[in-house]
């Protein structure tokens, strides 16, 4: 596998990918993607990390590259906005995590920082250090408070749910505030929901259940079912009246509010050139970079360097895909 440092002089934008830099979904949280790299391979992994079938290149991002992109983008927003860290792989493979949170939370505009961990990771002394950066909320998975269970879960036998449940009893200790963020896969850790929400409430902590849901790249648990959003919403409303802890999280929650978002500069169907760049995250793609964003083309054989000419298939939230004008 292959793992592409993405540095200012590499000239590859931090718009535009799904697997590294800056996405921003119209609001004042921005989600800001350091590194690819996960260290689990997790049954339920709806991106399948360390599938290298799938993702044959990983990326991390050089961090004063990421901060400056950052600061432009808040800067366009015009408003305070929170820096969400999370990653298509785990953020706490980066190595200059604390140091990176430190130079997002000294730019001006910016509220608060919050993360998502799976915890393994996670040491004391590495807690104190994003307490002090400025890391004001995490994410913690956990999804079963077995401990066989939670090993097999995560698809690495060194698992040790101790340690998660130590990390969680130390954030929760801290100035940092605690949200504790399992899957809920119907028919695998039904009974542990209950004893997360639980947890929950010892920790004084929030708790947001994720819906099992699969995609085109995701690993499949055998025997999981996926339910629908109204069987899912009504079980966890069930389950709010019975533990008095609010499960049903909305934007309001998480104080997000709608603001502009950085304007599209290519449309769906557009014929562009690209410069191509890195190879993609996906296999078969490769990252092209024109007008100041990322474009993954798919089915690229264009070597690195060198121009391509592409038409764009996706712009959602400026993440852009495009496939090869033949
Ligand atoms: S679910 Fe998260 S921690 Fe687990 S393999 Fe996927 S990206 Fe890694």
């Amino acid at each position: 596998m292959e793992i592409v440092h993405i540095t200012k002089e590499s000239g590859i934008p931090l718009i535009g990918c799904i697997a590294f830099g800056i996405i921003d979904r119209g609001t004042d949280l921005l989600q800001v993607r350091p590194t690819s790299v996960c260290n689990l391979h997790c049954k339920y992994c709806s991106v399948s990390a360390n599938n290298y079938d799938i993702h044959p290149a990983n990326f991390t991002v050089d961090k004063d590259y990421l901060i400056e992109e950052v600061e432009k983008v808040v800067k366009f927003k015009e408003t305070e906005c929170e820096i969400n860290l999370d990653s298509v792989g785990e953020l706490t493979t980066y190595a200059k995590l604390p140091e990176l949170v430190k130079g997002l939370k000294s730019i001006k505009g910016v509220k608060s920082i919050s993360m998502q961990t799976n915890g393994t990771l996670l040491t004391g002394d590495m807690l104190i250090a994003l307490e002090k950066a400025g890391v004001n909320h995490i994410n913690l998975s956990i999804n079963s408070l077995d401990a066989n269970l939670a090993a097999d879960l995560s698809g690495r036998p060194g698992y040790s749910l101790d340690h998660i449940l130590q990390i969680a009893k130390m954030i929760a200790d801290s100035s940092i505030e605690l949200l504790i963020a399992p899957v809920w896969i119907p028919k695998i850790n039904d009974a542990d929901i209950p004893k997360l929400i639980e947890l929950a409430k010892k920790l004084n902590a929030k708790i947001g259940i994720q819906k099992y849901e699969t995609y085109r790249y995701s690993r499949k648990i055998k025997g999981a079912k996926q339910t629908t959003f109204w069987k899912f919403y009504r079980q966890l409303k069930d389950m709010e009246k019975e533990s008095g802890i609010k499960l049903v999280l909305t934007a309001s929650d998480f104080l997000i509010h709608k603001t502009k978002r950085i304007p599209a500069v290519f449309e769906p169907g557009e014929k562009v050139q690209v410069n191509v760049k890195c190879p993609g995250w996906i296999k078969g793609q490769m990252i092209g970079a024109a007008k100041g964003v990322c474009v993954s083309v798919n089915d690229c054989k264009t070597p690195i360097g060198k121009n391509a000419r592409v038409k764009i298939l996706e712009n959602k939230n400026s993440i852009y895909v495009a496939g090869m004008v033949k």
